[in-house]
């Protein structure tokens, strides 16, 4: 099949969908050809639809006609999958339109969305009703872009991540099926969990037109305390004491080198740093959390008495300040890390999970490894190390460095990678799914059988490959 016929092809969309749910115009489409960090291309159109029949009608229209479709929700994505190609021939379906939020069901604890819905949206509307949804980060996304990169964030300790907090699911397929796997069941041992197929695979099997959501009873109060360690071993050391002493109360662990937070206060004045000019190797965000109110149990108190029991029973060592802090005010801090970061000059970060156990060793090997061909670059490390997952940003100055930053990343990148997937046996993405940034990364190291099995998947459910940006099979 040929190029689409661009006039042809929106004045049919519009007849299908409505007049105002397709865009044409050059500045209408700009700000959907645009990724957040990689992606940039040229759409065809943009169609939002706003009911799942008309997503079932685009699809079978775009597959009768031979036309590639990216599914886009809030375009935050960081390995370049929400965005078209440059061709020019590829329909960019925003699901912004599709943004209601059916139902929240306490007695189920569960939230019924559609996939266009923004997490701050759910965040808004479970918190009128004493609940939380508990997948926690520093963007906004849509359920469905969520489900589509199985979304994380600092609170994966506590709550898990997408996967374990997705109870239901409606998808359209490529050509225009939908399949309703829509249900609030937390037990359901029937065979294949087929929802989990349209996790973190990027879109490429259908598009997520509703979910339903595990939520959580909303906190009545937190506690946090920065804690600063003199080396890796004392992080891990201070995570099994938690876990072992509070576990129940713990929802976040969040650990920050002192390259990585160094320019959080060089860079923030407004935030207050507690340690002074010397930072310790590492600063610990520690949050406990409860539903139970302050005047039955005092989280300040509990976290206070805990690591002071800790220091003086000696199961503290390496442990060297611990400042109790309003959440708000810490988690300022760290939210502000990788921005800080860019100020220092080039960055390539790297969203890398290895065993909780091998984090001191995989930063350190990292650091090694680079110093001898690379001197100029830093190792900047921060990350939820409750889940093993870690923030490797190596940094440099731009006039330190003898090759251009594009080249330098592209040879960095893979030297962090090989070495977390197949010396320590982690994972080259831990948090922001397949993309055509990272493509020829799991290209390599996905097993042949289960790209093999991607393919039997696609056939079956997209046989004309019309969907997605990534090529998982
Ligand atoms: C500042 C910042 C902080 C971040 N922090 C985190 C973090 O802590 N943890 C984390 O996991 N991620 C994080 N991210 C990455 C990003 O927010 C997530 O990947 C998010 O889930 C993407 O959702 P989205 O709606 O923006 O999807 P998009 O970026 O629009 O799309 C992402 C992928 O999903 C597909 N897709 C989108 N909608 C659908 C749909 N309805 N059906 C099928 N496929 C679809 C797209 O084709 C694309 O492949 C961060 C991003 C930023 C910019």
């Amino acid at each position: 099949m040929g190029a689409p016929d661009r006039a042809e092809v929106v004045r049919s969309l519009r007849e299908l969908v409505g007049e105002g749910a397709v865009l044409a115009e050059p500045h209408e489409l700009a700000r959907y050809e645009q990724g957040w960090r990689y992606g940039q291309g040229k759409a065809l159109a943009a169609v939002r639809p706003s009911r799942t029949e008309d997503v079932a009608r685009v699809l079978a229209f775009a597959s009768s006609q031979g036309i590639r479709v990216v599914p886009q929700g809030a375009n935050t994505g960081l390995v370049g999958g929400s965005t078209p190609d440059a061709s020019g021939e590829m329909l960019v379906l925003s699901l912004e339109r599709l943004s209601r939020i059916v139902a929240i069901d306490a007695v189920d604890r569960s939230v019924t969305a559609e996939g266009g819905v923004l997490l701050s949206q759910l965040e808004t509307a479970l918190a009128e009703q004493g609940m939380m949804f508990p997948i926690d980060l520093g963007a906004d996304p849509t359920v469905g872009g969520m489900i589509a990169t199985n979304a994380a964030g600092t609170r994966v300790l506590r709550y898990g991540d997408i996967r374990q907090n997705l109870l239901g699911l409606e998808v359209v397929l490529a050509d225009g099926t939908v399949l309703d796997l829509m249900t609030t069941l937390r037990k359901n041992n029937t065979g294949l969990d087929a929802k989990q197929v349209f996790v973190g695979t990027s879109g490429v099997f259908g598009i997520v037109t509703r979910a339903v959501l595990r939520v959580v009873p909303r906190p009545a109060q937190r506690a946090t305390a920065l804690v600063g360690a003199a080396e890796g071993a004392s992080v891990l050391q201070l995570l099994s004491h938690l876990e072992q002493h509070l576990g129940d109360v713990l929802s976040a662990f969040e650990v920050v080198s002192a390259e990585s937070l160094a320019p959080v206060f060089r860079y923030q004045p407004r935030l207050r740093n507690p340690f002074g000019a010397s930072l310790p190797p590492y600063t610990v965000l520690v949050e406990l959390s409860t539903t139970l109110p302050a005047d039955r149990v005092s989280l300040d108190d509990l976290l206070e008495t805990t690591l002071g029991a800790m220091i003086e029973g000696g199961a503290g060592e390496g442990i060297t300040d611990v400042f109790p802090g309003k959440p708000a005010e810490l988690w300022d801090i760290r939210h502000h890390v990788s921005e800080s970061l860019r100020h220092e000059g080039e960055v390539l970060g790297l969203d890398i999970s290895v065993p909780r156990s091998s984090m001191p060793s995989f930063v350190e090997a990292a650091r090694d490894l680079i110093a001898p061909d690379y001197p100029f670059v830093r190792v900047c490390d921060f990350g939820h190390w409750g889940d093993g997952g870690v923030h490797l940003n190596l940094v440099w100055k731009k006039e330190d460095a003898p090759r251009p930053a594009p080249e330098l990343k592209a040879e960095l990148q893979p030297i962090i990678y090989d070495l977390a997937v197949t010396r320590f046996r982690g994972s080259f993405s831990a948090e922001h799914g397949i993309g055509p940034h990272n493509q020829a990364f799991y290209d390599r190291y996905t097993p042949a059988l289960v790209k093999e099995v991607c393919g039997l998947l696609k056939a079956r459910l997209d046989p004309k490959g019309r969907l997605g940006t990534t090529r998982l099979g």
